[in-house]
């Protein structure tokens, strides 16, 4: 008999590490790792792009419903596709930072990524980090992390990826947009961003992207002994 392999939810507030954290711990168990914040930031540039209102619900969702997002290994590398071009990077815009939580909190968007998503994790084996998993999208996943860190230090943390990859960064004006999209998520009506009651909180502070990694294993392997 096959064990069916975990599903891992990994939530918290923007720039807390989740993606960093969430592909070393996939790439570890060779789970596949899920961006849902990719997902969201796909349809935020193609309605952007069609010059869609962001505060119109069924607008969004009707390019939503045209919209493929595929989340494609490529070498171990994830890129995001949409209707199979590649807009890695394009996702990654301040444009698209700056709308995305005013597109991501409209019901009928969630709940049509909320199925694409568990369609995603159906059998198991699969490393989902975003702001609702532990929540509404795997309320059952076997282990479920709510990272988090100061305002602070995931500013800085921004701040220094910018600068390490020789683009322009102002470590005040990240601390403003990383506090506003945080209040934006954990305000809205649908899927707010919260600790599941049963998710273990890790703040990553002071602590390296190796040690939380290692936390994480840690707690797979316990898991996995408590069902052998
Ligand atoms: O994870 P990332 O910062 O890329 O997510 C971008 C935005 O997508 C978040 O600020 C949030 O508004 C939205 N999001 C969400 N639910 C998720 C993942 C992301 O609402 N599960």
């Amino acid at each position: 008999m096959t064990i069916r392999r975990m599903n891992i939810a990994i939530d918290g507030p923007a720039g807390a590490g989740k993606s960093t954290v969430a592909k070393m711990v996939a790439d570890k168990l060779t789970y596949i790792y899920i961006d849902t914040g990719a997902m969201y930031r796909a349809l935020t540039f193609e309605v952007l792009k069609e010059n869609v209102d962001i505060h119109h619900e069924q607008d969004i969702f009707n390019v939503l419903q045209k919209t493929n997002i595929r989340l494609a290994n490529d070498n171990g590398k994830q890129k995001i596709l949409i209707n199979e071009q590649d807009v890695t990077e394009d996702i990654r815009s301040s444009a698209v930072t700056s709308q995305v939580s005013y597109v991501a909190k409209h019901s009928k968007i969630r709940e049509e990524m909320v199925k694409r998503q568990q369609l995603l994790a159906d059998d198991g084996g699969v490393v989902m980090d975003g702001r609702d998993i532990g929540t509404t999208v795997l309320p059952k996943a076997e282990l479920k992390i709510f990272l988090t860190a100061t305002v602070e230090e995931r500013a800085r943390r921004r701040h220094e990826e910018h600068l390490s990859k020789g683009q322009p960064s102002d470590l005040e004006k990240l601390k403003d947009d990383i506090s506003m999209r945080d209040k934006l998520d954990s305000e809205r009506e649908i899927a707010p961003l919260k600790k599941a009651n049963d998710a273990i909180e890790i703040n990553s502070t002071s602590m390296s992207i190796n040690e939380v990694v290692e936390a994480i294993l840690l707690m797979v392997k316990e898991r996995r002994e408590k069902v052998k």
